[in-house]
C-alpha cells in the first residue's frame, strides 16, 4: 500500500513538472530577435511577455513559451531589434501635428512644381482659408526661375495660382517664408506703419522689395511675423486633426511618450478630451507654458495632476529664458565671435525664474527652463540653486534646463551636483555645429558646446530628443548624432569633439529610461522589466551593433503602446 501511495505521489509530481509552474496564458509573447532592455541586471533578453498594458515576464524564450495559450498572439521579430518605446524628451506636440497638416515642399525640384503643389492644395480648402507649406529651398531646385530678387523667386506665379486663398510657405531653414498677394493683402503689408516696419526689421528682419519698391513675397527672419501672426486663428479650427496627426506621427517614429515643452490651456483641454474618448495613444508629459502666468499660478494652487492611467501628466512648467544661436538670441557671457558688440539677451526676467522656482518647489512642480547660451544657463543654475537651498525639505526636484547647448566650463559639474537635468537634443549638434563655430569661436565650442559626455561624467542625467517640429521627430538621426557627433552626411571623419560622444548604451538610455527619469516616470516605464508599461519599439536594423553609417538606415518596424500594436510598417 505504501509503495502504491509513493507511486501515486510520484505520478502527481511528474504531472506537475511536465506542466511546469501554473502560469496564466498571456496576451502577447514577443521573441525571435535581439531585445535590449535598458535594465542593467539583464541588458539583453530573448523574449518578452505582455498581459494587459504591462510586461509580465522577460527572459529566456523557453520560459516565455509557457505563457502561450490558445488566445496568445505570438510576435516573431524575425531577427529584428526591440528596445523600450522611445520617449521624445522635448518637443511641441501640436506643432508636430500642424506640421503634418502643412504642405511638404521639401522635395520639389522647381518653382513651377511648388506652384502646382499649392494649386492641388487650394482645391481642397474653403475660399479664404490659409494654405501653409514648408520645406522649399530655391538652391535645391534643378531649374531656377527667370526672375530672382536677392536670391529668391517672386510671388507672381504663386499669386496667379491662388488668387482667393492666402498662401504662406516656410523656407527649409525656417528663417524665411514666402507669401502670395492674398496673404500680403490680409496682413495689410502695403499699409504697415513705419513703427511696425521698424519693429519687424530688427534682428535681421527684412521684407524683400523689387526695383519699384513692391514686396516680392519674401519675408526674412523677424519680418516673417508680419504674415504669420494672421494665421494663428485659423489653426484652432484644425486642432483636432492636428492632434490626431501628431499621435500618428509618434507611432510611425517609435515614440510612445512625449514631453510637450510649453502647452496652452486650450491644448490641455483638447488632450483631456482625447484621453476621455480613448484617443490619446501617446503618453504626454505636459510642461505648462510660463507665458500664461495666470494659468501657471492656478496650477500652483491646485497642485500637479499625475495620471494613474499614465497618459496625461501635468506637473511641470516651461520658462523660455533666451533665444537661439542661429539668430544670435542666445544669451552669452562674452560677445558673439561674429558680432563683437552683442551678447544676445534674456527673454524672461531672472527674478521670475527664482520666484517661479520657489513656488514650484512648494507646490510639487518641476521647472524646465529653456537656455541655450552660457550666460542663460549660468543665471538659471544660480536661481535654481538658491531656490533649492531655501527648500531643503524637497529632496527630489528634478529641475531641468532645456537644450543646455552652450555652458561655461565651470558650470558643467553643477548639473550633477545640483541634480539639474540637461534635456539636450543631439540632432541640433548635427545640424548646427558646422556654423555654430562662427557664433562662438573654437575655444567656446570645444570647452562648452553640446557637452554630453562631460555632463554624464559629472553625474547628470541627460535627456535626449529632437525639439520636433524644429527637427524631424524621427529619433534615429538624433540617436546617430549622439554616438557619432557627425552631420547626417557623415561629416567630419571621427565626429566633432569626439570625446563628447555618448556610447550607444548611454544614447539608448537618454531616449528611454533617463527620459522617463526626467518626468519622474522611471519606475513605470523606460526599460523592459516585469511590471512596467509595455511600451516597445521594433527597429529593422540593430542600432546598438550596426556600423555607424548604417544606424541611419534603420527604420521603425513596429510600435507598441500599453501592450497594443499601434503601428506596423
Ligand atoms: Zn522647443
Amino acid at each position: 500500500m505504501k509503495y502504491l501511495y509513493a507511486l501515486f505521489l510520484l505520478g502527481v509530481f511528474s504531472l506537475l513538472l511536465s506542466c511546469g509552474p501554473s502560469v496564466k496564458p498571456a496576451d502577447k509573447v514577443i521573441l525571435g530577435g535581439t531585445i535590449y532592455t535598458v535594465n542593467d541586471d539583464q541588458p539583453i533578453v530573448e523574449a518578452v511577455v505582455i498581459t494587459g498594458d504591462k510586461i509580465e515576464f522577460t527572459g529566456k524564450e523557453t520560459e516565455a513559451r509557457k505563457y502561450i495559450g490558445a488566445n496568445t498572439e505570438v510576435i516573431d521579430l524575425e531577427g529584428k531589434t526591440m528596445t523600450p518605446g522611445f520617449i521624445e524628451g522635448h518637443g511641441h506636440f501640436m506643432g508636430v501635428g500642424y506640421n503634418e497638416l502643412n504642405l511638404d515642399l521639401m522635395y520639389v525640384k522647381s518653382y513651377e512644381e511648388l506652384v502646382d503643389k499649392v494649386k492641388e492644395a487650394v482645391v481642397k480648402v474653403q475660399p479664404g482659408q490659409w494654405v501653409i507649406g514648408r520645406g522649399w529651398h530655391q538652391d535645391k531646385w534643378d531649374v531656377k526661375p527667370g526672375k530672382m530678387i536677392k536670391g529668391f523667386q517672386t510671388h507672381h506665379l504663386l499669386s496667379e495660382a491662388s488668387p482667393n486663398n492666402p498662401v504662406y510657405l516656410y523656407h527649409a531653414s525656417g528663417h524665411a517664408a514666402m507669401a502670395n498677394a492674398k496673404a500680403m493683402e490680409v496682413a495689410g503689408v502695403n499699409q504697415l506703419s513705419v513703427e511696425v516696419l521698424k519693429e519687424y526689421s530688427e534682428e535681421g528682419g527684412e521684407i524683400i522689395r523689387d526695383e519699384m519698391g513692391n514686396p516680392t513675397g519674401i519675408f526674412n527672419e523677424r519680418a516673417m511675423g508680419i504674415i504669420s501672426r494672421h494665421i494663428q486663428q485659423d489653426e484652432n479650427s484644425q486642432a483636432v486633426e492636428a492632434l490626431t496627426l501628431a499621435i500618428q506621427a509618434c507611432w510611425r517614429n517609435g515614440i510612445t511618450s512625449f514631453h510637450d515643452a510649453g502647452v496652452s490651456r486650450e491644448s490641455i483641454e483638447l488632450f483631456k478630451q482625447f484621453k476621455n474618448e480613448g484617443k490619446l495613444g501617446v503618453r504626454l508629459y505636459v510642461m505648462l507654458s510660463g507665458w500664461d502666468s495666470k494659468s501657471m499660478h492656478e496650477w500652483f494652487s491646485k497642485g500637479p495632476e499625475i495620471d494613474p492611467d499614465n497618459l496625461l501628466t501635468i506637473r511641470s512648467v516651461k520658462l523660455n529664458c533666451d533665444g537661439a544661436l542661429g539668430s544670435r538670441g542666445a544669451w552669452l557671457l562674452e560677445p558673439y565671435t561674429d558680432r563683437p558688440d552683442f551678447f544676445g539677451m534674456a527673454t524672461f526676467p531672472m527674478d521670475s525664474v527664482l520666484s517661479v522656482s520657489r513656488q514650484a518647489l512648494k507646490s510639487g512642480f518641476q521647472v524646465c527652463s529653456h537656455a541655450i547660451g552660457d550666460r542663460a544657463n549660468q543665471e538659471i543654475l544660480n536661481r535654481y540653486e538658491q531656490a533649492i537651498n531655501e527648500n531643503p525639505g524637497v529632496k527630489d526636484h528634478r529641475f531641468r534646463i532645456e537644450h543646455a547647448q552652450h555652458l561655461h566650463p565651470d558650470d558643467i559639474p553643477r548639473f550633477g551636483q545640483l541634480g539639474v537635468i540637461p534635456a539636450m537634443q543631439a540632432i541640433h549638434m548635427s545640424s548646427d555645429r558646422p556654423w555654430a563655430i562662427e557664433r562662438l569661436g573654437e575655444k567656446r565650442i570645444v570647452e562648452g558646446a553640446y557637452m554630453w559626455q562631460s555632463l554624464l561624467k559629472s553625474g547628470a542625467v541627460v535627456v535626449n530628443g529632437t525639439d520636433a517640429p524644429v527637427e524631424p521627430l524621427n529619433p534615429i538621426p538624433s540617436f546617430y548624432a549622439s554616438v557619432s557627433r557627425k552631420t547626417l552626411a557623415g561629416e567630419p571623419e571621427g565626429g566633432f569633439e569626439p570625446e563628447e560622444k555618448m556610447t550607444r548604451a548611454q544614447a539608448l538610455r537618454s531616449y528611454t529610461l533617463d527620459a522617463a527619469y526626467g518626468a519622474f516616470e522611471e519606475k513605470v516605464k523606460g526599460s523592459i522589466e516585469k511590471g512596467k508599461l509595455a511600451d516597445l519599439v521594433v527597429f529593422t536594423g540593430n542600432i546598438m551593433e550596426a556600423d555607424e553609417m548604417d544606424i541611419l538606415k534603420a527604420e521603425v518596424a513596429m510600435t507598441i503602446v500599453g501592450g497594443k500594436i499601434v503601428y506596423r510598417k
